[in-house]
C-alpha cells in the first residue's frame, strides 16, 4: 500500500487574496562569506584607495539602478531614481570616508556608515523608518560590487515563478512583471511592509511573515493562498491547478462589478476611495466610488519645510475635491503630522516616542492657527468647487477634543468628524457621536495602539493584524454606537480593503469602507454576494474566535455555508 507523505505548509498573514501555484525562485540576500573574507585580506591598502574604490562601486551601482528606472516608467522608475539618489548619497560618503581615515576597513567602514544611518533613519520612525531596509540593500549591493560578486537581489525568472525572500526592499520590487513572478512570500514584513503595498499593486498573491520561507529550496513547486496565509510545499499539482483557476475565475467576476455598494439584499454601504493629493483623486474620481473616505492631506506637504499659505492650501485641496463635484462627496482629514508621517513645519522634533507623542490633531493645541489655518483652506476650496465636503481629525482621544475640533469645523459650514484611532476613542464611540456627525474608524493606528504594537515593526505582523480579536471588539463598539445614533461610521484603514473582513465589517454596522481605488471592486463584489444576514453572521463568527487566523476561517466558513 503507497503511503501519502504529509503536505508540508507554512503559515503567514495573508495580505493579498488569490491563489498562485509555481516553482520557486529565492531572493537572495547575502553575499558569499568567502568572497568577503577574500577582500578583507587583499582589498585596498590605505584610505584613498578605499575611498576610490567605494566611489567606483556607487557610481557602478547607482548607474545600474538608474538605468533600470530609464526603461521603466511611473511608481517602478520613482523606486529606482531614489535608490540610485539613496547611493549616491553625500552624507554617506562622508561617514565611509571619515571611518577609513580612522583606520577602519572598507566593508567595516560602509556597513558602519550604514548602521549610523539606519540608527538616524530608525528614531525618526514611520516611514523614514521603511527607508532603512533601502539603506540595507544599497549596503548589499555596494558590498557586491566591491567584492566581486554579481549583486544579490532578486532574479528575474524565465518562467512564472512564486518569489521567496527574507523582506523585499523598493529597489528590488520596482518593475517586478506579474505575469513572471505570481506570487509573493517574505520571512518578514508586515501587512504595511512595501512587499505588501508593491503585491496590492500588481494584484498578485502574497503572505508576509511566513516563518521559515527562505528554507524552501529554490525550484520546489510551491502553492500560495493569499486568503488563508498557507504556503503549500509540492502539492498535488491537479489539485493546485484546479485551485488557482478557481481563484482566477473569481478574479475575473470581480472585475465585472460597477457599484454602487451594496449587499446582496440591498442595503447601501458606500464604497470610498483614499487619496493623496489631486493626482490620485482624478483616478479615483473615474472609479466605482461614491466619493473619498480619507484624504490624508499630510502626504502634499512631505517635503515642505515651511507651512504653504491658505490660498496654496485652497488650491491643493481643490484639485482633490473636483472629481467628486458631481453630487459626491470627499473626506478631508486634517493633517496627521508626527510619527511615521514627519513634515518639517508641524512636527515636533527630538520626541522620545513620536508615536505615542504630539501627533495629528495634538499638533494643533500648542499651535492652533496651524488647524485654523488649514480649515480655512478646506472651506475655500469646498466653496469654490461646490463639492460636499466633511472634515474629520487624526488621533483624538477624549470627547473634549471632539468637540472642540467640531466647533472649529463647523464655524466653516462643513460636516465634522473624528477618526477613531485610539482605543478610548472606540469605548466613547457613543459620546463621541454626541459631538460630531460622523467617526471614522483608523485600523491601521487602531491596530497599533491595540496591540501596542509598531505597525511599521517587520517581526510583528501577527500582532499588527486587524483581525486580532481586541481589534475587532473596539470596531463593533464604535459601529453599535453608530447605529444607535444613527450616524455615519466608516473605516479608511487597510481592513476596510480585506474583501473578507468587509463583509463582517459591514455586518457589525459599519456604513462606509474607504480604501485604495485597486481593492474597491473586489470589496463591492464580495459584499454584492452576501445578504446582510449572512453579514451579521460572519461578524459574530469573527467576534468569537480566539485569535486572527481562527476569525478568518470562521468567516470563510460562514460564507460557505
Ligand atoms: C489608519 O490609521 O488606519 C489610517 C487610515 O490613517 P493612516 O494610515 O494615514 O495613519
Ligand atoms: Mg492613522
Amino acid at each position: 500500500m503507497s503511503q501519502t507523505a504529509p503536505l508540508t505548509v507554512l503559515r503567514g498573514t495573508p495580505v493579498v487574496p488569490g491563489v498562485a501555484y509555481a516553482h520557486a525562485v529565492v531572493a537572495t540576500a547575502a553575499v558569499s562569506p568567502e568572497a568577503i573574507a577574500r577582500f578583507e585580506k587583499a582589498g585596498p591598502p590605505d584610505a584613498d584607495e578605499a575611498l576610490a574604490a567605494y566611489d567606483t562601486a556607487v557610481a557602478a551601482t547607482a548607474d545600474a539602478l538608474a538605468a533600470r528606472a530609464s526603461a521603466l516608467s511611473g511608481a517602478a522608475a520613482e523606486v529606482l531614481t531614489a535608490t540610485a539618489g539613496l547611493t549616491r548619497d553625500k552624507g554617506l560618503r562622508a561617514a565611509v570616508r571619515k571611518r577609513l581615515r580612522a583606520g577602519e576597513p572598507l566593508l567595516g567602514a560602509l556597513a558602519g556608515a550604514v548602521d549610523q544611518f539606519a540608527g538616524v533613519f530608525t528614531q525618526m520612525g514611520g516611514l523614514m523608518a521603511e527607508r532603512v531596509t533601502d539603506l540595507r540593500d544599497i549596503e548589499r549591493r555596494l558590498t557586491a560590487r566591491l567584492v566581486g560578486e554579481p549583486e544579490p537581489g532578486v532574479p528575474v525568472p524565465d518562467q512564472p515563478s512564486v518569489l521567496l525572500a527574507e523582506d523585499l526592499a523598493p529597489a528590488d520590487t520596482a518593475g517586478l512583471d506579474a505575469a513572471l513572478v505570481v506570487a509573493l512570500v517574505t520571512e518578514r514584513g508586515g501587512p504595511t511592509s512595501h512587499t505588501a503595498i508593491i503585491a496590492r499593486q500588481l494584484g498578485i498573491p502574497c503572505v508576509v511573515g511566513v516563518h521559515g520561507a527562505l528554507t524552501v529550496g529554490a525550484g520546489t513547486p510551491v502553492m500560495v493562498d493569499g486568503t488563508t496565509g498557507e504556503v503549500t510545499l509540492s502539492p498535488d499539482p491537479e489539485q493546485a491547478a484546479g485551485l488557482v483557476a478557481e481563484a482566477r475565475a473569481a478574479r475575473e467576476a470581480l472585475s465585472q462589478w460597477t457599484g454602487p455598494g451594496r449587499t446582496a439584499d440591498g442595503t447601501a454601504v458606500k464604497l470610498l476611495a483614499n487619496v493623496a493629493d489631486g493626482t490620485s483623486a482624478v483616478k479615483a474620481g473615474d472609479g466605482p466610488v461614491e466619493g473619498v473616505g480619507l484624504f490624508r492631506t499630510e502626504l502634499s506637504f512631505l517635503d515642505r519645510k515651511d507651512e504653504p499659505s491658505v490660498e496654496e492650501q485652497a488650491e491643493i485641496y481643490a484639485k482633490v475635491l473636483e472629481p467628486f463635484a458631481d453630487q459626491r462627496y470627499v473626506v478631508v482629514r486634517t493633517l496627521d503630522a508626527g510619527s511615521d508621517k514627519p513634515i518639517a513645519f508641524a512636527t515636533l522634533e527630538g520626541e522620545e516616542n513620536p508615536a505615542l507623542g504630539v501627533r495629528g490633531l495634538r499638533l494643533s493645541f500648542g499651535n492652533p492657527g496651524l488647524l485654523e489655518r488649514q480649515l480655512e483652506g478646506i472651506a475655500r476650496a469646498a466653496e469654490q468647487t461646490g463639492t460636499e465636503t466633511w472634515v474629520m481629525a487624526p488621533m483624538v482621544a477624549t470627547v473634549p477634543e471632539a468637540a472642540d475640533f467640531a466647533a472649529a469645523v463647523r464655524k466653516h459650514g462643513l460636516k465634522a468628524g473624528v477618526m477613531v484611532e485610539i482605543p478610548s476613542a472606540a469605548l466613547l464611540a457613543h459620546q463621541m457621536l454626541e459631538v460630531v456627525d460622523f467617526l471614522s474608524i483608523g485600523t491601521n493606528d487602531l491596530t497599533q495602539y491595540t496591540m501596542a504594537a509598531d505597525r511599521m515593526a517587520t517581526d510583528l505582523a501577527h500582532l499588527t493584524d486587524s483581525w486580532q480579536p481586541a481589534v475587532l471588539q473596539l470596531i463593533a463598539i464604535t459601529a453599535e454606537a453608530g447605529k444607535q445614533a444613527g450616524k455615519p461610521v466608516g473605516v479608511c484603514g487597510e481592513a476596510a480593503a480585506d474583501p473578507l473582513l468587509a463583509t463582517a465589517l459591514v455586518g457589525m454596522g459599519i456604513t462606509s469602507l474607504s480604501m485604495a481605488l485597486a481593492a474597491v471592486r473586489p470589496v463591492g463584489a464580495q459584499l454584492a454576494a452576501v445578504p446582510m444576514d449572512t453579514c451579521e453572521q460572519a461578524a459574530e463568527a469573527a467576534l468569537g474566535a480566539v485569535d486572527p487566523m481562527a476569525a478568518r476561517a470562521a468567516v470563510r466558513d460562514v460564507l460557505a455555508r
